[in-house]
C-alpha cells in the first residue's frame, strides 16, 4: 500500500511528542527535522519539503495551544492541516459544459501511465453520473490501444468511437465531435497517444487536437510509481499543453507517494482522481483530507 513506510516514519515521530506536557522550540524543531527526513525518503520534490517544513515550523512555535489539546497533539493537527492544503484542500471536479453541450475530455501521458484504461474508468463514472460519454481512439500509431479501448469501452457499455490508424488524431477527434453532436453524446473523451518519453512531434500532435477539437478539459494520467519523474512530466505537460487536472495511477501499488504530495504544489495543478488498481471500477476522487488522514495513520 502507498505511503506505507512515510506514515510509519511519521508516526514514530509523532509517538515521541504525543506523550509531553511541554514543547520547547528544540523538541519541535527536532520533530520537524525527522519529518523532513521522512518526506525527502518518501520522494516528495525538496523545495516542496522545505517550504512544508517553514511553513509548520512558523505556526508550531510561539502557538497558543488550543484547548483540550497538548502540544505535541497541537503540532499533529498543524502538520495535517499542511498537508492537507498542500494537496489543494478542496476536492476538485472535472468541470463539464452544462446543459446539453458536448464537453470535450482530453486524455495525455506517457505510455503505460494508464491513460487508457483510466478513459474508460472516467467514462463509467460519467455514466453514473448521467451523462452519455464517448470513448475516441486517437491513438493511431498502437492497434493494440484501439483495440484496448473498445474492449475497455464495452465492459463499460459505452461507444468507442475509431477511425482506425489511417486518419490523424485531428481528425478524428473532429468526426467524433459531429457523431457525439448527432447522436445525443454530450461527454467526448479523447484517448491519445503516448510515447515512452516526451517528445516534440508527440507534444505538437497534442497542442494540434487541443485547439481543433476545442478541448474543455486537458485531463493529465501519472504513474505515481514513477515518483519525481511523475511531477517531472507533469511540469512538462503542462507547460507546453496545459493542464487542467491530474489523475495519478497506480497508488494501489508499492508507491513511496512522494507524487501525491508534490504535484498540485509544483504545478498548481489539482489531483483529480487517484487510480487504486486495474479493475475499471477502481478509480477515486481524491480528497486531500482522506489522503493527509491515511499518511497519518
Ligand atoms: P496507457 O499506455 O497510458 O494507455 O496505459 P494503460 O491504460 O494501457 O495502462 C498500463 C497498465 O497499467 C495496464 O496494465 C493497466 O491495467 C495498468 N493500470 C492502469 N491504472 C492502474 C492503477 O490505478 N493501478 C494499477 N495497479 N494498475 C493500473
Amino acid at each position: 500500500m502507498a505511503f506505507e513506510s512515510l506514515s510509519e516514519k511519521l508516526q514514530n515521530v509523532f509517538k515521541n511528542l504525543r506523550g509531553k506536557g511541554r514543547l520547547t522550540e528544540a523538541d519541535v524543531k527536532a520533530a520537524l527535522k525527522e519529518v523532513k527526513i521522512a518526506l525527502l525518503e518518501a520522494d516528495v520534490n525538496f523545495k516542496v519539503v522545505k517550504n512544508f517544513v517553514k511553513s509548520v515550523q512558523e505556526r508550531a512555535i510561539g502557538q497558543d495551544v488550543m484547548n483540550g489539546l497538548n502540544p505535541g497533539q497541537m503540532v499533529i493537527k498543524i502538520v495535517n492541516e499542511e498537508l492537507v492544503s498542500l494537496m489543494g484542500s478542496e476536492t476538485t471536479e472535472i468541470a463539464l459544459m452544462p446543459g446539453n453541450q458536448v464537453t470535450v475530455i482530453m486524455m495525455i501521458g506517457l505510455q503505460g501511465a494508464g491513460k487508457t484504461t483510466t478513459a474508460a474508468k472516467i467514462a463509467g463514472k460519467l455514466k453514473m453520473k448521467g451523462r452519455q460519454p464517448l470513448l475516441v481512439a486517437c491513438d493511431i500509431y498502437r492497434p493494440a490501444a484501439i483495440k484496448q479501448l473498445e474492449v475497455n469501452g464495452e465492459k463499460q457499455g459505452v461507444e468507442v468511437f475509431s477511425m482506425g490508424t489511417n486518419h490523424s488524431p485531428v481528425d478524428i477527434a473532429k468526426a467524433a465531435i459531429e457523431h457525439a453532436k448527432n447522436n445525443g453524446q454530450n461527454v467526448v473523451i479523447l484517448d491519445t497517444a503516448g510515447r515512452l518519453q516526451i517528445d516534440e512531434s508527440m507534444m505538437q500532435e497534442l497542442v494540434d487536437v487541443k485547439e481543433a477539437a476545442g478541448v474543455t478539459q486537458t485531463l493529465l494520467v501519472v504513474d505515481a510509481m514513477t515518483g519525481q519523474e511523475a511531477v517531472n512530466v507533469a511540469t512538462t505537460f503542462n507547460d507546453r499543453i496545459g493542464v487542467d487536472g491530474v489523475i495519478l495511477t497506480k497508488l494501489d501499488g508499492d508507491t513511496r507517494g512522494g507524487a501525491a504530495l508534490s504535484i498540485r504544489q509544483v504545478t498548481g495543478k489539482p489531483i483529480l482522481y487517484i487510480g487504486m488498481g486495474e479493475k475499471l471500477s477502481d478509480l477515486e476522487q481524491f480528497y486531500p483530507d482522506r489522503m493527509a488522514s491515511r499518511i497519518l495513520g
